[in-house]
């Protein structure tokens, strides 16, 4: 078939919430994807942070393979081993005490919401907490977390939102403590904010909100859905800085390739919270998606994949220089690790659409800003090959 026929083919059955790009994948490997047509393209959104390890990974593919020939499912009403172990691997490298499995993302906080609101409710003895959230966040598109995220184009049709959110600006300390009154229950916000346009939190603001949180009995929920996971350089990005979150919500890497999402927490908080009949999912945390969590941070660990971050990240960073001094409407670049944003004066969509020509997979975030969330494989080589699509591309503005 024709890729113009599986494209209208795909448009006459699904609900059309996508513009996708003209593009029928077929499989990948390593660090690059192959479209029906035999076309190859070099991932550099690894879809949307997923794919840590890249594509066809054998041992990771080994260890799900066997997992789904054993046990697929089970429910929560049991126990199953993969989810021992991936528990166990989660809290290490969190640094926290005990983890719920989720689905995705977005229902990652939805749990940590609910645990918030849950403590506070159980602490002061009556309901109506209020969160504070941050400006051009973003944190998922369940009612819940569509509630705190703060960009309104995504909020507006759907009103009315969960009630007692309120926006801070992000990097600005003040404006978060003026928000805090006596029902602020807790404070949500990512560590590096992603679609709202890699933005790293400062150290000033991420201690100082972590530091009004610990005074008042807040909570304090850091979102690194896509931030988290080696992605930063550290296992967690929050560990740049001197805090230590009290709910971390995760998802995107940390099955590196199945749904599946995370929120660990703190056991003060944990104890004092959610009880049995509080809180529930069917998959969750199913033995197929716990088996690549367990395998994929064990991975990260032996292939020392933060470290490698860290050190390729500064490569690519003197790349994205060569680019902002090369180019005038690059006006720079900012990020954390392989969490890159190239900030542009020119249509940033039509820069990834010419890339995805060239056979370069790149993101956007938001309307000035090219994101690159490379897996964390990638190396220097890889870095030089995107680089050059990219410079070409460039070139034609
Ligand atoms: C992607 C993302 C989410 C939502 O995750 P889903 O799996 O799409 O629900 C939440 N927070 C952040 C920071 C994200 O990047």
């Amino acid at each position: 078939m024709t890729k113009e026929a599986y494209m209208t083919e795909a448009e006459e059955h699904l609900f059309h919430v996508y513009n996708r790009f003209p593009v029928v994948f077929d499989h990948g490997e390593g660090m690059y994807l192959y479209d029906t047509d035999g076309k190859k393209y070099l991932d550099f959104g690894s879809g949307i942070g997923v794919m840590a390890f890249g594509y066809g990974n054998k041992e990771y593919n080994d260890a799900l393979k066997s997992q789904v020939d054993k046990l697929l499912h089970t429910s929560n009403l049991y126990y199953h081993k993969p989810l021992i172990d991936a528990a166990k691997a989660l809290t290490r490298v969190s640094k926290l005490d005990c983890v719920f499995f989720t689905n995705s993302g977005a229902e990652a906080i939805e749990g940590a919401i609910k645990t918030a609101k849950k403590y506070a409710y159980l602490r002061d003895g009556f309901a109506g907490h209020e969160v504070i959230a941050m400006e051009h966040s973003f944190h998922g598109r369940t009612v819940g977390a569509l509630s705190v995220t703060g960009t309104d184009h995504y909020r507006e049709p759907f009103y009315p939102l969960m009630d007692g959110v309120k926006f801070a600006k992000y990097n600005d300390l003040k404006s978060v403590e003026n928000l805090v009154n006596e029902k602020t229950c807790a404070v949500i916000m990512e560590s590096v904010q992603g679609e709202g346009g890699i933005y790293p939190a400062t150290k000033e603001f991420m201690e100082g909100v972590y530091k009004l949180c610990r005074e008042k009995d807040i909570v304090f929920i850091l979102d690194e859905i896509q931030c988290g996971m080696g992605r930063t350089g550290m296992m967690f990005a929050y560990e740049h800085y001197d805090v230590k979150p009290d709910i971390l919500t995760c998802a995107k890497a940390l099955g590196a390739g199945v749904p599946v999402g995370a929120f660990v927490v703190r056991e003060e908080i944990a104890d004092a919270s959610l009880t049995p009949g509080d809180h529930g999912t069917t998959y969750g945390g199913n033995p197929l998606v716990c088996s690549a969590v367990a395998k994929s941070i064990s991975m990260m660990e032996e292939m020392e994949l933060p470290k490698h971050v860290e050190e390729t990240a500064s490569y690519l960073e003197e790349k994205l220089d060569e680019l902002t001094k090369k180019y005038d409407f690059v006006l720079g670049h900012r990020g954390m690790g392989f969490m890159q944003g190239l900030i542009l004066s020119v249509p940033v969509s039509e820069v990834v659409k010419k890339c995805l020509q060239n056979g370069l997979i790149v993101l956007s975030a938001g309307s000035d800003v090219l994101r690159m969330l490379p897996p964390l494989v990638a190396s220097k080589d890889d870095i030089d090959g995107a680089m050059k699509v990219l410079d070409d591309v460039l070139s034609d503005f």
